[in-house]
């Protein structure tokens, strides 16, 4: 039956599973890019989503160091994946993105300004450890006394549906971060899976005006208790620990320790947990020039910290040894991050743990130097 009134920001719903292709729709009408995850090339990745049926019903993920695995389960949920490589950020901070382009005219060069463009994004299903990556990057892109204009642009028309998580993976660690498994704040909608229905909590105007003339009720006693019982479990189930009582001072206070070494013997500089990583931002500026010698773009592309030329200034490297490398960006994540932006720089997700070909995990390292430092 459909509902006459709207429910409060705050409140807790139930709607049919299917009642979701119509807030898909409805955003879809008002110009968002609806994005969520789906299976392409049998893995999972963030794309357009038409409806439900385009989500990985059914499927989840086994992952571990260095072990990703995409499978159909005993189940028909939509949100029981936990997400693979790629991240939101991709689309607030694209990997690759024109600043600005130059074409020569007779002896001289005109200038182009970037071609603007500003998606409206409509996030479907971003995890808490996600929410909190992007409000991580929000931080670091729209500070008070600097505005990465492309970043601005993308955020500020975004709309996020998040999902409270209930089945964590083997790399997960959001419960040590605080950043998760529950969503708490962000979120234009918010939903928590049951096996008949969706939970949804209302999180901004827009996502309120969104229900107008949908059919819900509120929430039961009964519904908000599963939602309890199921995020609890997650709770339960996370086994994976980054211990962060003085990590700052951990890491800042033993920067010399020869345990960094031991890493760096691992460790292939391969940067891949650096482009894995939702709230990792180094970046480069990149000039590709026409073959005629008519035109020129300058780009903006992703960069890692782990790139031996990352470091390289006034004739010399700063960042020699892969361990260097290495403990320069587990030293910023999680020690001069929090100096710089009030926050650790790590939620807990575990990509860099899942895809890293060295196995290497951020949170047994840093535990092991804790208990090296205090042997
Ligand atoms: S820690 Fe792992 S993923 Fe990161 S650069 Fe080293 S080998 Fe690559
Ligand atoms: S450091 Fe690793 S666990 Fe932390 S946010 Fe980045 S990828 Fe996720």
């Amino acid at each position: 039956m459909q509902n006459e009134t709207l429910p409060e920001i705050g409140s807790t719903i139930t709607i049919e599973k299917s009642t979701m292709n119509e807030i898909l729709l409805r955003l879809k009408q008002n110009g968002f890019l609806t994005i969520g995850p789906r299976i392409e090339n049998e893995t999972l990745i963030y794309g357009a989503i038409e409806n439900l049926e385009d989500l990985p019903r059914g499927y989840t993920t086994e992952q571990k160091p260095g072990y990703f695995r995409l499978f159909r389960d005993r189940h028909s949920r939509y949100f029981d994946i936990i997400p693979g490589a790629q991240s939101w950020k991709q689309f607030l901070f694209p990997s690759c993105v024109e600043l600005f382009s130059l074409r020569r005219i007779t002896n001289s060069w005109e200038f182009a300004p970037r071609a603007v463009e500003t998606p409206k994004f409509a996030f479907i299903g971003v995890r808490a450890c996600e929410l909190a990556a992007i409000q991580i990057q929000d931080a670091i892109f729209m500070r008070e006394d600097f505005t990465d204009p492309i970043y601005q642009a993308r955020r500020a028309h975004t709309f996020i549906i998040s999902v409270n998580c209930t089945h964590p993976a083997d790399t997960c660690f959001c419960l040590s971060m605080e950043c998760g498994p529950q969503v708490r704040q962000g979120f234009d909608l918010n939903i928590s899976e049951l096996d008949n229905v969706f939970a949804l909590t209302i999180g901004s105007e827009l996502g309120r005006k969104l229900m107008a003339g949908l059919s819900f009720d509120d929430a039961s006693g009964y519904v908000l208790a599963s939602v309890d019982q199921k995020i609890g479990n997650a709770r339960r189930q996370m086994k994976r620990n980054l211990n962060t009582q003085d990590l700052p001072e951990l890491i800042l206070e033993n920067l010399d320790h020869p345990y960094w070494n031991e890493i760096g013997k691992r460790c292939l500089s391969c940067t891949n947990c650096t482009q894995v990583c939702p709230t990792c931002f180094c970046w480069n500026v990149t000039d590709e020039s026409s073959l005629d010698g008519k035109s020129t773009c300058r780009e903006r592309v992703w960069d890692s910290c782990f790139n031996p030329d990352y470091s390289y200034q006034a004739g010399g490297n700063t960042r020699p040894t892969i361990y260097s490398r290495y403990r320069q960006w587990a030293s910023h994540k999680l020690g001069t991050w929090k100096q710089q932006f009030g926050t650790l720089g790590c939620t807990g997700c575990g990509r860099c743990i899942t895809w890293c070909p060295a196995e290497i995990d951020i949170t047994e390292e840093i535990n092991n130097l804790g208990n090296e430092v205090k042997r």
